[in-house]
């Protein structure tokens, strides 16, 4: 395999595809190894996108978007940042973002500050740039004290990455905590990136966000998980006019990369920024309230506020999470490993979209596992 670049060999899929293979077998599992949400894309969106394409909206847009829709947007981060011209480009997905941003900001060598646990696509994608993550362990509780991350920069600290809520923890940062994290930020003048693909998903209060403390963030906002179209490839980024650089890198290669998102269906945001998703995380807010009474008898569990996971502690008769997981596989209820979002194999990630019926069938042989 020596035709193979090097950099393949800086990633490693190998845990996750273990558990996917696992799960094959079963038939009916409950499923808690989801990651995205289990209802369908509101009818007056899918409405949008199918009219978009009868209409013509077909072709390439321009590299940052169509521009009645990228116009929208700014309005949108105007009114919630303050910024008076901000940045701003339609991605292939908050994940298509993530690839560009890395792109432009990270050299061989460079830092990038991270919470552990952590979402999966900043690990190995820093890595494939030959950038090192250096991680800031938030265990057991998941907060992300600015001393923590002070004390993480060095000379060649980059790029401070914030997700706030959480994918694996479904932490969310209080404004308090935002602000001390900003003024670490710009004490050092370091960029920080935000991950807000999960903001609609806060069940005890609205989450803060970066952009409204510090014109050196770049924000990246997604459609995936609040309108539940994970498939139709949508998100976007924005930076304060003190960032226009960085943007129009970010463009240059998508340019040369993805092009441009899927046109007919950048159309049909003008119509998602439009619906009113409360019912549906309420209806999160209430199944992570179940969870947490369900299995907080059984498990040390913290609190999660938004996004729609449980990142929980594996009983100590387990050696690892990894094990504790094969022993839910082989009972048929499918949750992900510790170690595919952290540096340590302690805990497992939970998400709880799913039926009533399955949560409560879940939460029972978590319990009897525990026992
Ligand atoms: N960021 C976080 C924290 C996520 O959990 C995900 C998806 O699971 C993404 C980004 C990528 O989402 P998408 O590329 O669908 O916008």
């Amino acid at each position: 395999m020596d035709y193979l670049a090097e950099r393949t060999k800086l990633i490693d899929s190998s845990g996750i595809r273990k558990v996917f293979a696992m799960a094959a077998q079963l038939d009916d599992p409950i499923n808690f190894s989801i990651g995205q949400p289990d209802f369908d894309v509101p009818d007056a969106i899918k409405e949008a996108a199918i009219e978009a394409i009868r209409k013509g909206f077909n072709k390439y847009s321009q590299t940052a978007g169509q521009e009645v829709v990228v116009s929208r947007l700014k309005a949108k981060t105007t009114a919630e940042y303050g910024w008076d011209n901000p940045q701003l480009m339609i991605t292939d997905g908050v994940s298509g973002a993530l690839l560009l941003a890395f792109m432009a900001l990270i050299n061989p060598g460079d830092e990038v500050i991270i919470a552990d646990p952590y979402f999966v696509i900043y690990k190995h994608v820093i890595s494939m740039l030959g950038g090192k993550c250096v991680y800031i362990n938030t265990y057991p509780d998941f907060r992300l004290p600015a001393e923590k991350i002070e004390a993480a920069i060095s000379d060649k600290t980059k790029l401070i990455i914030l997700n706030s809520p959480a994918n694996p923890t479904g932490v969310v940062y209080t404004e308090a905590e935002i602000r001390e994290i900003v003024e670490v930020a710009r004490k050092h003048d370091i960029i920080i990136m935000s991950d807000e693909i999960y903001e609609e998903f806060s069940y005890d209060g609205k989450a803060v966000s970066v952009g409204s403390y510090y014109d050196k963030s770049l924000i990246l906002k997604g459609f995936s998980k609040s309108y539940a179209m994970t498939g139709w490839r949508l998100g976007y980024a924005t930076v304060s006019e003190r960032l226009g650089p960085l943007l129009e890198k970010m463009l240059m290669i998508q340019q040369y990369t993805f092009v441009c998102a899927p046109t007919p269906f950048q159309m049909a945001i003008m119509t998602a920024l439009d619906e009113d998703i409360t019912s549906y995380v309420d209806n999160y807010r209430v199944k992570r309230d179940r969870m947490l009474e369900g299995l907080g008898k059984c498990f040390e569990i913290t609190k999660p506020g938004g996004a729609f996971y449980m990142f929980i502690k594996t009983p100590d008769k387990y050696p690892n999470a990894t094990e504790f997981v094969k022993k839910a596989i082989e009972n048929n209820l499918l949750i992900i490993p510790g170690n595919v979002f952290s540096e340590q194999d302690t805990h497992f990630r939970l998400g709880y979209v799913a039926t009533d019926e399955k949560i409560e069938q879940g939460i029972d042989i978590l319990c009897g596992l525990a026992k």
